[in-house]
């Protein structure tokens, strides 16, 4: 076969999607369950029976024996638990699925996090298909499963995952969209948000891997000192890809593709042995699902090449650590209503969106910090290339012109003279280009999107996009609430606005503006006076996971979930319970790890390196040889008082740990990593028990 037919037949062949749709269901049934995918609606239960009968017939003839409900659970990774098709009839074997077990799933839900939404002895959770994410297979070595991607949820009804609160923002952005779409006389149609989710990630053979008991239990090394050669040469950026890494991506590719995944773009990133997988955007709920399972594939496939693939967001300390670039837009009847276009009328809805963006991030900058926070990001943000832990938004200079004329409420200040008007002259034409020099933002808009760069590389992307769809929804909101006030619309015909119109609408936008233009920021993030500057501006910087997420309970922001449907206060409280306990459950696990390295580990080579020394010492001494002994000596003197160093900060670690206080235990892991990482140098090579950042980084 042809490879482009082998790609094209092979995309998306692991999927319950169309073609597998028309195929194995009756054209009734595939008509109304493709109505019910389009729509976004539960699935009927009239039909419940044949879509399930046909699934497993699709998915037997693929060699799947078992059926889950895949779903999100608050952990930010995702659970499945399998059951097999077959049952025993009247003592006969048989193969079954039902429409109830398509439609609901009861697994047990005492052992997720519910974050006191569910007490163990009500521990039934209940999972409930999402067709507009469509069935698929997942493939092991010597069989397949039927995996059903379901929201999951308490009895109560209380959300106890990450895709339902998505789901519900999604229709609150949907429910403004709409009010500001008719205020602006568009006809009535479909809205959807859409997500690109850029990937990064580093690959470390799997032996060394092994060999460091902080990368199999944190995902990141605890210790190391620098490589002599790190990304000073930025040499690794877009290099050439080595084959043992192209083998690997290939492979992820084709299980992607299967998986009915766009995997578009992969190259080498900044820090050495770290690279990027970016897939062609899709439809968000979609997009969510699908990164997990790119997590997932990535994961996976490294292990057949002998690789670990490391989603940590700071794995290795001194290079650039990973972030997951969530590029967000949304459209309405199909056209991106972020994509300044050609044509002028369209500048009024570009501009009121990009206003409310800018109104959104402001106001929310704290949810947005806090969606993103957790202990590995924590190491990313502010640090080596990663966007600050400031929020701020980057449009380009020439959007910044444009937003400053609105504001001024004049056309005269800016290079185009003329009078003001939002829908015609306002807006130059925009090369894409030119919006997206800055690399340092961590909310850029690009050209037709914006780009949420501060996600760290493991998280889930629905927690980042859950609160940018509700924080927008609101200001969508405002502002059509403000358009309705002046009752200026209704007399608009598509795409030309009235006067009154113009003008009404200039007004709101420019009161916006200047209540929140200081989180546009189109300058270098990473300089040192930003923080400083952003201060002044009042913009809200969260340096960690704790102090980020109180974001989470505050009454204003509470009521803002509540208000668009997306959370209720009990389900926004136990977000905050069950993330803060995962912080501290991972800060205590470093911390116990980085105590055992040090005392198991370290220590005794340490030990073994002084007492040679001290012997080689002792025994020229003896002899009367002279020439050396003054090294020595000096040797024992640095080793001597590292292991001293090393005792006190084990047992100041060890403290730290019993109190349980994670800054006290933060703060002395990084002294014990300063002894330690000094003393790599002075240890034989040999007798280091950790393989060192110039193996990990540059064998691959
Ligand atoms: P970068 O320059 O940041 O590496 P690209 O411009 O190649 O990125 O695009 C990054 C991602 O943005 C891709 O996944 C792409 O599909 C996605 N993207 C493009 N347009 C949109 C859109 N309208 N909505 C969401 N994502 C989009
Ligand atoms: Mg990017």
């Amino acid at each position: 076969m042809m490879e482009e037919t082998k790609t094209t037949t092979a995309f998306g062949a692991d999927v319950f999607g169309k073609e597998a749709i028309n195929t194995y269901l009756s054209k009734d049934t595939a008509k109304k369950l493709q109505a019910t995918i389009d729509e976004g609606k539960p699935l009927d239960a009239s039909i419940a029976g044949e879509v399930a009968h046909g699934i497993r017939h699709w998915a037997m003839d693929r060699g799947a024996t078992h059926y889950t409900h895949w779903f999100l659970p608050m952990t930010g990774s995702t659970a499945e638990k399998h059951d097999a098709f077959l049952e025993i009839k009247n003592g006969e074997p048989i193969m079954q699925f039902s429409g109830k077990n398509l439609i609901v799933g009861e697994p047990d839900a005492s052992s997720f996090p519910s974050g006191g939404l569910r007490s163990t002895f009500e521990a039934r959770g209940y999972t409930a298909w999402d067709p507009t994410s469509p069935a698929f297979i997942k493939r092991h070595s010597n069989g397949a499963t039927l995996c059903i991607p379901t929201a999951f949820c308490a009895y109560t009804g209380e959300s106890l995952d990450k895709k339902t609160p998505l789901l519900r923002s999604m229709q609150a952005l949907d429910k403004s969209l709409r009010r500001l779409m008719t205020l602006f006389g568009r006809p009535e149609g479909h809205s959807a948000c859409t997500l690109g989710a850029e990937q990064e990630y580093f690959l470390v053979d799997k032996e060394y891997w092994k060999k460091r008991p902080d990368l199999v239990l944190t995902g990141r090394t605890l210790f190391g000192a620098p490589s002599a050669k790190g990304q000073q040469l930025e040499d690794h950026y877009f290099g050439t890809i080595p084959d043992r890494i192209l083998s690997f991506m290939n492979d992820v590719e084709r299980e992607l593709w299967k998986l009915g995944i766009p995997a578009k773009t992969r190259h080498n990133e900044v820090a050495p042995a770290q690279f990027e997988l970016a897939p062609q955007f899709e439809e968000l709920n979609l997009a969510t699902d699908h990164n997990m399972l790119v997590m997932d594939a990535l994961r996976n496939v490294a292990e057949k090449h002998g690789l670990k693939c490391l989603l940590h967001e700071k794995p290795y300390a001194g290079v650039n650590g990973s972030g997951k670039h969530n590029n967000w837009s949304v459209s309405y009847g199909g056209k991106n209503l972020l994509d300044p276009g050609k044509d002028p009328n369209d500048n009024a809805l570009f501009l009121t969106m990009l206003c409310a963006v800018i109104e959104a991030v402001d106001k929310h900058a704290d949810l947005l910090r806090a969606s993103v926070a957790g202990a590995g990001n924590d190491h990313r943000l502010g640090a080596n290339e990663a966007p600050p832990a400031v929020i701020s938004i980057y449009v380009g200079d020439q959007l910044a012109e444009v937003l400053d004329r609105i504001e001024k409420g004049r056309a005269d200040k800016g290079k185009q003279a003329g009078t003001m008007k939002l829908g015609s002259d306002v807006l130059p034409t925009i090369p894409k280009d030119a919006t997206d020099r800055n690399r340092t933002s961590p909310f850029a808009f690009t050209g037709n999107k914006f780009e949420f760069r501060a996600p760290g590389s493991s998280v889930c992307c629905a927690g980042p996009m859950t609160v940018l769809n509700t924080i927008v929804a609101e200001a969508v909101d405002r502002i059509a609430g403000e358009l309705e006030a002046a009752k200026v619309a209704g007399k608009a015909k598509p795409g030309e606005h009235t006067a009154a119109f113009h003008n009404a609408l200039q007004k709101i936008l420019q009161a916006s503006l200047k209540e929140h233009k200081r989180v546009v920021f189109n300058g270098n993030g990473y300089e040192a006076d930003w923080p400083k500057e952003a201060e002044k501006r009042g913009l809200p910087n969260a340096p960690d996971t704790p102090s980020a997420l109180a974001a989470l309970t505050k009454k204003e922001n509470a009521r803002l979930f509540e208000k668009y449907g997306v959370m209720t206060k009990r389900e926004l409280e136990s977000r905050h319970e069950i993330l803060l306990e995962e912080y501290a459950k991972k800060v205590r696990i470093e911390g116990a790890c980085a105590r055992d390295i040090a005392s198991e580990m370290i220590l005794p080579a340490v030990k073994s390196e002084y007492l040679e020394t001290l012997q080689a010492f002792a025994t020229a001494e003896k002899v009367g040889v002279f020439s050396g002994t003054a090294a020595l000596k000096e040797a024992l003197v640095e080793l001597g008082s590292g292991l001293d160093q090393l005792k006190s900060g084990i047992a100041r670690l060890d403290e730290a740990l019993h109190d349980g206080k994670e800054n006290t235990t933060l703060c002395a892991m990084q002294v014990l990593r300063t002894t330690i990482d000094a003393l790599e140098r002075k240890v034989a090579d040999k007798r280091w028990p950790l393989p060192k950042y110039r193996d990990m980084l540059f064998l691959y």
